[in-house]
């Protein structure tokens, strides 16, 4: 179950709407079952004096590129609230239009750029706002008859609203949605193969919102019988390639990954007994080509895992996609490296790819979720997640690709790997430090 971390004692050290926006979102950035790396987002609406004298309303939205575990004050933008509500009843509205909206109507000059669901918070008539991709809800939303288990779950505590890509068009239905469906008994809202909004009139009352209603999915899950896995056997080291010499196969892929990237790509491990249990499961070439639980996933994992070392063909399928939904994306788009970030095998078990260590992690951990909630949807009918055509649409699409962007430009020596010998002192050590300070990955070797 997600447990409510709230503690009473904290909260009290602060006494500010802001600050206790910041508190309660950074407990759901602690729950990885919640949200993972820079998922999720919360806003609180506060009344505040001008310069010059005049009350406003303003939604205080979390900045793009900040994350939840780690927010603070400074990653909420500020935006006035009265424009944000004329934008949500417009017919149309281009990204490039909105983001113009949100910078001109911020009221800190230098605050982030907002979140692109900012028209979507304010258009939802609560003073707290949580959302977050819990697994246990994408798990049920996820599945053929995702619609129907959600109300059989939720009745009428939640608005549910059927997937559409994030952005001014979800918030249009959503602010539709809500006229039309919302009671008072309203605490919630389910975006289908996508996530939960919770709401309240303080930040604890949203908070516990939250994780109530993420346990009552789990709570149901286990009605079901799908939410515990079975225990995964120890795999057969007889039959894997743990020991040593599954090194040369993984230096053979990485020199195949990088080639065809034209960057120097890392590669890191997970062999978990789950890990192997799921790569070697007899229909891992279906279950795993299906799409991410969430969309938002796609930027850091792509749609797709690689099933086995099949590299030249994964960039071919890649290749057909990207042609294939291209040409829908909203801006003229450039074909990102067609390689995998997701690699499972029956041999190495998963295996992450990317430009840092950091994103090898993030993949790792994004997919072990992933892992189990196409168990358990599994289990219980069948996983089945977005069409390509939508998941490429978020894949491509610029306000995403401006959230990687972020990290300025990379290390020299960023995904190279050096070794270093004698790295314990002296020139050896100082070797060590040039290399890291630009980027490398560096074994040091050294005699006792
Ligand atoms: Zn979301």
């Amino acid at each position: 179950m997600a447990d409510n971390l709230w503690n009473s004692t904290e909260a009290a050290q602060y006494s500010d709407e802001l600050a206790l926006r910041v508190y309660s979102s950074r407990l759901l950035g602690r729950d990885p079952s919640l949200v993972l790396h820079g998922g999720g987002n919360t806003s609180v609406k506060i009344r505040e004096n001008n310069l010059v004298g005049e009350e406003e309303e303003i939604l205080y939205v979390k900045g793009s590129g900040w994350d939840l575990a780690t927010i603070e004050e400074a990653g909420y933008t500020p935006i006035r609230m009265a424009h944000l509500l004329k934008l949500a009843k417009l017919d149309t509205l281009s990204d490039l239009q909105m983001v113009n909206e949100l910078k001109t109507r911020q009221t800190v000059a230098s605050a982030p750029t907002g979140s692109v669901e900012a028209i979507l918070h304010a258009a939802l008539p609560f003073k707290y706002v949580d959302h977050t991709h819990a697994d246990a809800v994408v798990t049920v939303t996820n599945t053929n008859a995702g619609y129907d288990h959600i109300e059989e779950i939720y009745g009428s505590d939640v608005v549910v609203v059927p997937y559409v890509m994030p952005g001014f068009d979800l918030a249009r239905l959503v602010a539709a949605r809500f006229e039309a469906e919302a009671t008072e008994n309203t605490i919630g809202m389910v975006l289908m193969n996508h996530g939960i909004f919770s709401f309240g009139d303080t930040a604890k009352e949203s908070y516990d919102r939250m994780i109530e209603l993420v346990n009552r999915a789990e709570e149901y899950l286990k009605t079901q019988g799908c939410w515990e896995l079975p225990e995964p056997q120890e795999p057969d080291p007889e039959d894997t390639a743990i020991e040593e010499d599954c090194r040369w196969e993984l230096a053979d892929l990485r020199r195949e990954l990088s080639q065809l990237a034209g960057f120097p790509m890392l590669l890191r491990t997970w062999q978990e007994p789950s890990d192997f249990a799921f790569c070697r499961r007899d229909d891992i070439h279906n279950v795993s080509q299906q799409g991410p639980a969430t969309p938002d996933h796609v930027i850091r994992t792509k749609r797709l895992p690689m099933v086995g070392k099949g590299v030249t063909a994964y960039v071919s399928d890649y290749c057909d996609y990207f042609e294939e939904y291209a040409p829908n994306a909203r801006s003229e788009v450039q074909m990102l490296d067609p390689l995998p970030r997701i690699i499972l095998d029956v041999e190495l078990g998963m295996i992450t790819a990317g430009k840092s260590i950091k994103e090898c992690m993030i993949c790792g951990d994004i997919y072990r979720h992933t892992m189990k909630i196409i168990q358990r949807a599994e289990a219980w009918g069948g996983y089945q997640a977005l069409p390509a055509k939508d998941i490429s649409d978020v894949e491509y699409w610029e306000r995403e690709q401006a959230k990687l962007r972020k990290g300025g430009t990379a290390p020299s020596l960023q995904g190279e790997v050096a070794l270093v010998t004698g790295a314990a002192s002296g020139i050896g050590k100082a070797c060590v430090e040039s290399l890291l300070a630009p980027g490398a990955v560096v074994i040091g070797i050294a005699r006792e």
